[in-house]
């Protein structure tokens, strides 16, 4: 059941679904936030376009910019809903990232430039927040960037940035102010990754997959015009676009329902001991205690969008969600394996690998979900904190 459905949503729901079946670039080799082989990315850039110009994307935007202001919020989240149920490629990059940062803080110069380019998906957009010293503590970042008349010089390092192999434009946070307080001396920049001075080196994961890269700024100059919001302002408008970008915590309910399909049709077709592994009690029990952990996790989204859609969010909802998500999706993945028995120890490329390996690679990325969007341990002290009230864990200078 939803719980903030209605007719018109459903109908917008059908509507979208017969979309993905006649538009959507084929099904996904693996699980997760993954990014294309180069190949691809033609392909997914013309199915993102073709997103945007249905009026799929960017519903939040200024109408003028092709946005539908009077949608109803949960729009957004039906899309995703659906790119997730078809299992095909959602649109790569962070461009809601840094689209969500124009609108709520860039000029109309700034909008009119970049917005159209994001729709046609001729920008695929990268988010240049991490550092090797800055993830969990972010502000901690060292990036730094130089007003010199027009211009800012920039000097740093990124890493962990998805899809940067493939970005046109890099939404970027740089040190503006070294002796500010560090949350204040931050500032957002658009920056255009084709820049001199621009170094991506794609790095190579557990997953034997290039999902992301280090990037390295080597006195990069970015025009002032460039600054989204004020300077030394970055880090409002980063937790500000951070804080709108929700649609694509809708998509994981109901990627869990497909993986737990999956799980019950593998353990139909595995032998254990000359029959079935669902024969047997153990595996049942296991295999039922992970669906009522998959319903949890979609009452979990439908409560938070209800309290978002009556103003009543919870300081907690979206952390308690990312954490029970990422937790259970590991476990899936982890019995998908185990289901197997030796066979779980197949790497991807072995031709006898069940399914062609997703289960060892999902099992293998399933870790990445715990540590992005916010390490699982660190959510969990904000949930003390913010959603519990507890006394304030001591903060360590380091
Ligand atoms: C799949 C994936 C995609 C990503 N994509 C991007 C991207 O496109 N752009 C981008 O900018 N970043 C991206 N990131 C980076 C992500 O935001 C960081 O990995 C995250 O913020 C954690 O930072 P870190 O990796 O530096 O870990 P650290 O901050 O070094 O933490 C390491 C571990 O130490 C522990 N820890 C740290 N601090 C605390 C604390 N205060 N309390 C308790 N435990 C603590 C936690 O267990 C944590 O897992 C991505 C990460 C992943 C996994």
């Amino acid at each position: 059941m939803r719980l903030e459905s209605t007719p018109e949503l459903e109908a917008f729901r059908r509507k979208v679904r017969a979309f993905v079946a006649e538009h959507a670039p084929g099904v996904k080799a693996h699980s997760g936030v993954r990014a294309p082989v180069p190949a691809l990315m033609p392909a997914i850039r013309e199915w993102t376009a073709k997103l945007y110009e249905a009026g799929l994307l960017g519903i939040d935007w200024p109408a003028e910019y092709g946005g539908r202001p009077d949608a109803h919020p949960l729009e957004a989240s039906v899309v995703a809903e659906e790119i997730a149920r078809a299992r095909t490629w959602a649109p790569v990059g962070a461009a809601s990232l840094a689209s969500a940062a124009l609108v709520a803080f860039g000029t109309e110069e700034q909008r009119a430039r970049f917005l159209p380019r994001i729709r046609t998906c001729e920008d695929v957009w990268c988010q240049l927040f991490s550092e090797p010293e800055a993830g969990s503590d972010l502000a901690a970042l060292r990036t730094r960037a130089v007003r010199e008349g027009e211009e800012f010089v920039v000097d740093g390092q990124k890493v962990w940035t998805t899809n940067g192999q493939h970005a046109d434009m890099g939404y970027l946070l740089a040190r503006t102010d070294g002796d500010a307080p560090k949350h204040r001396g931050i500032t957002a920049f658009a920056l255009d990754m084709r820049s001199p001075g621009v170094v991506v080196r794609p790095l190579r994961e557990l997953t034997g997959t290039t999902d992301f890269n280090e990037v390295f700024l080597d006195g990069v100059r970015i025009p002032a015009a460039n600054v989204i919001g004020r300077v030394n302002d970055g880090w409002r408008v980063a937790m500000s676009s951070l804080g709108r970008e929700r649609s694509g915590v809708a998509a994981r309910g109901v990627e869990l329902f497909a993986v737990l399909e999956d799980l019950v049709r593998l353990a139909e077709e595995t032998p254990v001991g000359g029959r079935p592994a669902l024969d047997d009690s153990a595996t049942r029990q296991t295999i039922g205690e992970l669906a009522a952990r998959v319903q949890v996790n979609a009452a979990l989204i439908g409560l938070a969008q209800s309290r978002m859609l009556h103003g009543t969010e919870e300081p907690a909802d979206a952390l308690l969600g990312k954490i029970f998500f990422s937790e259970l999706n590991h476990d899936l993945a982890d019995f998908g394996l185990r289901l197997q028995g030796t066979d779980g120890l197949l790497t991807e490329d072995d031709p006898e690998a069940v399914a062609e390996g997703w289960w060892q690679d999902a099992h293998l990325y399933s870790r990445a979900y715990t540590i992005a969007g916010g390490a699982n341990e660190v959510l969990r002290t904000q949930v003390a904190e913010r959603g519990l009230g507890l006394p304030r864990e001591s903060r360590h200078q380091g």
